[in-house]
């Protein structure tokens, strides 16, 4: 069960910089994450301000 990030995420990248494995990238609207890279980690949701990263 990868996260995915809903259409909550405002952008800021704060979560980008904490993916141990570099799974978030920018997308055309918003941030974005690549299920086939994350390892469930919880880093981006943890210190994303809105809650978009959700367990998919
Ligand atoms: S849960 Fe962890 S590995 Fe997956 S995208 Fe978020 S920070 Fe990266
Ligand atoms: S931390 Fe949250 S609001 Fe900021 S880019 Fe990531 S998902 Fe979007």
């Amino acid at each position: 069960m990868a996260y995915k990030i809903v259409d909550t995420c405002i952008n800021c990248g704060a979560c980008a910089s904490e993916c141990p494995v570099n799974a978030i990238s920018q997308g055309d609207t918003q941030f974005d994450i690549d299920a086939a890279a994350c390892i469930d980690c919880g880093n981006c949701a943890n210190v994303c301000p809105v809650g978009a990263p959700v367990q998919d």
